[in-house]
């Protein structure tokens, strides 16, 4: 029988939905990555509801988007009023929604970065970022092994991984430099990373990278590796982008991962979680490179004011209740419980963490990565009703990124389903 036959006789709303878009949907989304794949109906704060009714922990966020959680109600708020006033605004005529949102970017904003631009995604917003720096000065755009600026024609050829612009037919578009990754490269791992930078023939224009890689698998480099890329930056003349897509909006304790070394990049790039579900993003910088002349980008609907309006609503529910604060309450004894729960399970690698973001790295006996099997996992928990990720430069590594109001009790329970799941796949095969 096909799988669209299968999908029909299991009866299901999820199965009828899937099989609709099989009939017309274009190839290369992830749609169909998970075979069947999870259709989601409904999300209010930790949970998602399938097409049929069946509900779900979410421990992934939606890749970490919804930091306040789904369908806040003061976001759904705003969006109704704004829906009854203004929808679409164009980005040459300003409105006072687009005051208020660059308002609200300026109340969490890094002190020193003081202009913003508007985004529709993170990597419009890399794309914006990368072109200010490149119209400022000639040479390479350099980034790290590992990254993730986003997969449009702009970023992907900066990303780490090569399938990614492969699928674009696009090469790579800057030299890569390994970053700093404690775990498989010791204790030198920033020495290592600067070494090589130090190394390139080429004039730099600037660095961009994440300043703990998500789609790499939350690699957290040492504590000296920001300082010590900000002082090249300086002396090598380029701009430092630094991308806090997913690593920003009170994920790691505190409202930016940069806050932790402090250290200020030039510009920076955030999105996912400010839009409290809708599609915003932005570029932070600093008022000296955020000084493109007028008309020198657009996008039809890039100040749609149902979006920003969401966007001032939710700015203001991660800033007013402290949610990064919450993030840097509640993270030290999750991570603690995750590393408790797996001390003696076979083939962890190392579980990592910053903040409400986790990673469990997975290894095969002989050392090799633990790709299928995290696979696996990630199935087995979906089939009990709880959802993460799975991630790193080979696949092999466990991802979990909570709304940041998850309630520690169902954060405890779902920390535990996750350790148990892992210890049952990996000591099965031990
Ligand atoms: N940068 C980082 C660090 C990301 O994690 C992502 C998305 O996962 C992006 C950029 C791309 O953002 P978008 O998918 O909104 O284009």
């Amino acid at each position: 029988m096909t799988v669209q036959r299968l999908e029909k006789a299991a009866g299901s709303a999820a199965a009828e939905v899937a099989a609709r878009l099989r009939r017309l949907e274009g190839g290369g989304l992830r749609t169909f990555a998970d075979d069947p794949p999870l259709v989601w109906d409904r999300a209010e704060g930790c949970w998602i509801t399938d097409a049929d009714g069946k509900r779900y922990l979410d421990l992934y966020g939606g890749f970490a988007v919804a930091a306040i959680g789904y369908g806040h109600p003061k976001v759904v708020a705003a969006i109704r009023d704004q829906a009854g006033r203004l929808l679409h605004c164009p980005s040459a005529h300003p409105s006072r929604v687009r005051a208020e949102f660059l308002e609200a970017l300026a109340s969490i904003a890094p002190v020193g970065l003081d202009r913003f631009l508007p985004a529709m995604s993170g990597a419009m917003a890399n794309e914006i970022a990368i072109a200010l720096a490149r119209t400022r000065r000639e040479g390479a755009i350099v980034t790290f092994t590992g990254s993730y600026f986003g997969r449009s024609a702009g970023t992907v050829g900066f990303a780490g991984k090569a399938r990614y612009r492969e699928a674009l037919g696009l090469p790579a578009a800057g030299p890569f430099v390994p970053f700093p990754y404690p775990l498989r490269m010791g204790e030198r791992a920033t020495d290592f990373s600067m070494e090589a930078l130090e190394r390139l023939p080429d004039r730099i224009a600037a660095v961009i990278l994440e300043p703990i890689q998500g789609n790499g698998g939350v690699v957290i480099p040492p504590t000296d590796f920001l300082p010590r890329l900000r002082a090249f930056c300086d002396r090598a003349g380029a701009l430092m982008i630094v991308d806090e897509i997913q690593s920003g909006c009170g994920r790691t304790g505190r409202m930016w991962a940069i806050e932790h070394a402090g250290v200020t990049p030039d510009l920076m790039t955030v999105g996912k979680g400010i839009g409290g579900g809708v599609a915003v993003a932005a570029v932070m910088g600093r008022a000296q490179v955020m000084a493109w002349p007028p008309d020198s980008y657009t996008s039809t609907f890039l100040t749609n004011n149902l979006n920003l309006a969401a966007a001032v609503a939710a700015i203001g529910v991660l800033r007013d209740d402290g949610l990064a604060e919450r993030a840097a309450a509640l993270g030290p004894a999750a991570l603690q419980r995750l590393r408790s729960a797996l001390a003696a399970v076979p083939g962890i690698a190392e579980v990592r963490g910053s903040g409400l973001w986790f990673a469990i790295e997975l290894a095969e006996p002989d050392g090799r990565p633990a790709a299928a099997r995290a696979a696996v996992i990630v199935r087995k928990l979906r089939e009990q009703g709880v959802i993460i990720g799975r991630s790193g430069y080979d696949d092999n590594v466990i991802k979990l990124s909570p709304p940041l109001v998850i309630e520690q009790d169902v954060l405890e329970r779902g920390l535990d389903r996750v350790a148990a799941a892992i210890a049952g796949e990996m000591k099965e095969h031990a």
